[in-house]
């Protein structure tokens, strides 16, 4: 039976060359699996028809019967649109072409009667429908109706060239009469009873004819949990094989520099979920297997001191350690945090940045290579290939999202030679010697909801600092608009006269940077106006300043020179003055939603009430609002996530262009959360009991686990 998917898709009865060439191109069907794998992304009700007069005007998909009385042409900025005039007995609307006109005018039959479909548009009076999809009447009578009829994804060429739902309806009919309904079971029978699913072949059925809305539903759920189980099952078993197969670094002591640092000098309480995370690396780090965590936590979580904590562990075994920052700034400021740590320890520790000086950076680069430098903190500079280490043990990575893939496996490479090869031959440089990979730590506040994470980082393990530090107040949130501006000045100046301190950030989009830099230095002026010397001292830091000015007037605001910090979202990751306690957002509403999160994150630090005022004008769009709203709502960073991913949909997360989450067929990864867990979990069971999945009831897993492996639209994850 498997033979007979694998047949090219021109074979089949209607199809064609021609179709067959649009479909390869269009929708990527090149067999008949695929085109069985083409799942509806809707079903309408055909079993309705409804006449002009009753239409509203609510842009729904309806059916009406009735007949084009003439056609005539509109021109229009580019090229033309044809127009057809459909009446029935109530009254006349207006059917719209904008391509494939000439199709249309050879092969639709005026003053015959038809069955169009279609969403319909309300304009300037009059009804229309725009590319409806038509039907002889007579030819329509004879087909089944169903209040469930498929709508299959389709792309412009297609509908110009003809191929509408219709047709895909029709020769996926011909499908099921040439193969006989006969496709292969691909799930074994115990999780069949156990979860009561239905079988694939009745599963496949009814997804594309549905018997009844109960059939339905239980043959979408029967291929979402397919489909997610063997997805969870790839990322489990890569998983398990990258955890036997790459050597790790053995940490087993905890020794002097944890020690010390935990029993003297540790500044405050670790909160609960601080400690359990570092019990989660301190077992990774002690396990022979390579250590690649994700480590999640809100803004302001407390995940610096886990990193230092972690380095700590490296030094404690001989190895040296390294911490990567995305910006100048953030760099700066994790080095200047952690120095004083470092100093009363005695461990060495430098920066490297773009703006190290040539001589800094010799030394750095000497000393690193000898051993003598421990710790090294830095930006993109630290994955120069004239960056190398004696003996790199752990590689940190904060702020995961502006880091890619390629740069986490640079990292791996500059860990020692295997040993054997180290001992063997003296000069190594010129040899192709394997590298023990560094263990990898990534820090992310920008939070993904676990099974998100789950299914993008599948080669990740994860922890999650899920608990703010004690006596954290929560942010007031407000929303206003740029006519109280006066109000929220007046604000600001009591703020300050309490010695607190502001920041005022404007957006930053890389598509319209002129205009931005001008909102920017408007801005600036106009605080400037309403903030003047000698009483207010203002910073301003941007993208386009030489990192030396911004350091300087980052640093005046850290130590409390200047009150008001005006910024792009250069200040977005990382930043801490615990004494600001004002975020003003301008333009809030141009933000996304997980960087108003990180913005707001900037305050709340100290012991004072915090605010965070999101500015924005009237005219708001309802993404917008719903933005704005949720960070009113909440300052929950996974509650934000999911809001973030709804609005967004999960492509934009990080990660996810790479991973094979956007290609999934049938599940949708945000709705189907539930049957996501419920796959995981069977994968995870059926593998502890059967790694290889030898065992005979095992079977079908495998072979259906192998099948998929070859079908290269699935797999291609991150590598
Ligand atoms: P983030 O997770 O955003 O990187 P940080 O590590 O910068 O957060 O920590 C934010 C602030 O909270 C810092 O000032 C840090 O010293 C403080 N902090 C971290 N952990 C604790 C704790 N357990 N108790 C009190 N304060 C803490
Ligand atoms: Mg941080």
């Amino acid at each position: 039976m498997s033979e007979i998917l694998q047949t090219p898709i021109d074979y089949l009865k209607g199809v064609g060359p021609n179709r067959a060439n649009l479909l390869r191109k269009e929708l990527g069907i090149h067999t008949y699996q695929d085109l069985i794998n083409l799942f509806p992304n809707r079903y309408i009700d055909r079993t309705q028809y409804y006449k002009i007069n009753q239409l509203n005007r609510n842009n729904a998909d309806v059916q009406i019967i009735g007949k084009i009385t003439g056609f005539k042409e509109v021109a229009q900025k580019r090229g033309k649109r044809l127009v057809g005039t459909f009446q029935d007995e109530t009254g006349t609307m207006e059917l719209v072409w904008f391509r494939g006109q000439k199709w249309i005018r050879e092969s639709i039959k005026v003053n015959k009667p038809y069955v169009i479909f279609g969403k319909t548009n309300w304009f300037s009076g009059k009804f229309s429908m725009p590319h409806p999809d038509m039907e002889l009447l007579e030819d329509h009578k004879e087909n089944l109706r169903s209040a469930m009829q498929p709508v299959y994804p389709s792309t412009e060429k297609l509908s110009n060239k003809g191929i509408t739902n219709r047709v895909v309806s029709k020769i996926m009919q011909q499908l099921f009469i040439e193969t006989g309904h006969k496709f292969k079971e691909t799930l074994p029978n115990d999780l069949l009873s156990e979860l009561k699913l239905i079988p694939k072949k009745e599963a496949l059925f009814n997804v594309h004819f549905p018997k009844s809305l109960e059939w339905l539903s239980r043959a979408q759920f029967r291929l979402k949990f397919e489909e997610l189980f063997y997805i969870q099952l790839q990322l489990i078993i890569k998983n398990l094989t990258n955890k036997a197969k790459i050597k790790g670094l053995p940490f087993e002591n905890v020794g002097f520099y944890f020690n010390t640092f935990y029993k003297e000098h540790l500044p405050f309480q670790l909160t609960g979920a601080q400690k359990r995370v570092l019990k989660e690396i301190r077992s990774d780090l002690g396990s022979y297997a390579q250590m690649n965590r994700l480590l999640q936590g809100d803004v302001g979580s407390g995940k610096t001191i886990v990193a230092l904590m972690s380095m700590l562990i490296a030094l404690d075994n001989g190895f040296q350690a390294c911490l990567m920052a995305p910006t100048e700034i953030l760099s700066v400021q994790h080095y200047n945090g952690l120095l004083k740590y470092c100093k009363t320890l005695n461990i060495s520790i430098e920066k490297l940045t773009g703006s190290t000086k040539t001589s800094d950076r010799k030394r750095i680069h000497e000393n690193l290579e000898n051993g003598d430098l421990k710790i090294l903190i830095g930006t993109h500079a630290l994955l120069e290939d004239k960056v190398k280490f004696k003996n790199l043990g752990l590689a940190i990575i904060d702020e995961q999202h502006r880091f890619g893939v390629a740069q986490r496996s640079k990292l791996w490479k500059k860990g020692p030679l295997q040993s054997s090869q180290k001992e063997g031959e003296k000069h190594s440089e010129n040899t192709n010697g394997s590298h023990i990979p560094p263990h990898v730590l990534v820090m992310t506040a920008t939070p993904i909801p676990r099974t998100l994470a789950m299914s993008v980082y599948g080669d990740l393990d994860i922890s999650i600092i899920d608990e703010l530090p004690p006596g954290r107040q929560s942010i007031k949130t407000v929303h206003r608009y740029d006519k109280n501006r006066l109000n929220v000045f007046k604000f600001i100046r009591d703020e300050i006269s309490k010695g607190r301190q502001i920041y005022i950030v404007y957006p930053l989009i890389q598509e319209n940077e002129k205009m931005d830099y001008k909102d920017l230095m408007d801005g600036y002026e106009s605080i400037s106006r309403d903030f003047p010397l000698p009483d207010y001292q203002i910073s301003i830091v941007h993208g386009k300043m030489k990192p030396a000015d911004k350091d300087y007037e980052m640093q005046r605001f850290i130590k409390g020179e200047t009150q008001i910090m005006v910024a792009t979202t250069v200040i977005e990751v990382g930043v801490n003055v615990p004494n600001a306690s004002v975020m003003i957002i301008e333009s809030a509403e141009r933000f996304g939603l997980s960087q108003l999160h990180q913005l707001r994150g900037r305050v709340g630090r100290g012991a004072e009430q915090s605010y965070c005022i999101l500015m924005t004008g009237h005219k708001l769009s309802n993404d917008s609002k719903t933005r704005l709203e949720t960070m009113v709502r909440t300052s929950d960073g996974f509650e934000i996530a999911e809001v973030d991913l709804r609005l967004r949909g999960p492509g934009d997360i990080m990660g996810t262009q790479q991973s094979g989450v956007l290609n999934l067929k049938i599940a949708d990864i945000i709705k189907d959360n539930d049957i996501l867990n419920l796959a995981r979990h069977h994968a995870k069971h059926i593998l502890k009991n059967d790694p290889t999945l030898t065992a005979l009831e095992n079977q079908v897993i495998l072979d259906t686990y192998k099948a998929l492996g070859r079908y290269k639209n699935i797999w291609n994850y991150i590598s």
